[in-house]
């Protein structure tokens, strides 16, 4: 603690932009440049208690209504008793990484379990951070700030691939169910859940965030 404050204070004259004297030492960078937040630390032994593999990222501000802050890269979440990876997804909020570590284990994996006979071995997303506004509006998109992910695909220990895009109609009713669960339960964890129901865009995935309350299509 006194440590920190010591740093902290030897920072605040420094402005950033004058650079370091060769014979000053130089901070820690990871204390100096990227303070912790007394609830995003929180937040991030919560995501660790999960078991979820993830590196913390530095905040980025990107300009016009778009950054990353509190955000993490999340590589791996854990299931009852396997883990499984997260595919092609960038940075996203530590709270958002939180809801979705949830969901993805007892609202996906138990659901493969149960509905079809297999664990889950990854969830492919379309992806999280995009600097963009929300479809047809002039208003900045939750993905703008790392508050939203798309999930396109499950894949099970076995081999099968459900899409959103094939499984959402499919003429198998496991695979039909399967997704339907799947959605129900994002709707209970989170803000907005948005899917093949609620218009063409979102045909080929799920859209989930931590914004509002309770939107559910
Ligand atoms: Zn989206």
């Amino acid at each position: 603690m006194l440590a920190t404050l010591a740093v902290t204070l030897t920072l605040s004259g420094c402005g950033g932009a004058i650079p370091d004297a060769p014979h000053r030492a130089r901070p820690q960078p990871t204390i100096a440049y990227q303070p912790i937040r007394p609830d995003e630390g929180q937040c991030l032994s919560d995501l660790g208690a999960k078991a979820a593999g993830f590196t913390p990222l530095p905040d980025q501000y990107y300009g016009a209504g778009c950054a990353t802050f509190n955000a993490v890269r999340l590589a791996s979440l854990s299931g009852d008793s396997q883990s499984f990876n997260i595919s092609n997804l960038g940075p996203v909020t530590c709270p958002l990484a939180n809801t979705f570590a949830g969901w993805a284990r007892f609202g996906v994996d138990r659901a493969a379990r149960a509905i079809l006979g297999s664990p889950l071995a990854r969830i492919e997303t379309m992806g999280s951070y995009s600097c963009r506004n929300v479809a047809g509006t002039d208003k900045r998109s939750a993905h703008a700030t790392g508050n939203a992910i798309d999930v396109a695909a499950f894949v099970l220990a076995d081999g099968r691939r459900i899409t959103v895009l094939n499984g959402w109609n499919s003429d198998d009713p496991a695979e039909r169910e399967f997704l339907h669960t799947v959605h129900q339960s994002a709707c209970r964890r989170f803000g907005t859940t948005l899917g093949p129901d609620f218009n063409a865009a979102h045909r080929n995935h799920l859209h989930v965030d931590l914004m509002n309350n309770g939107v559910c299509h």
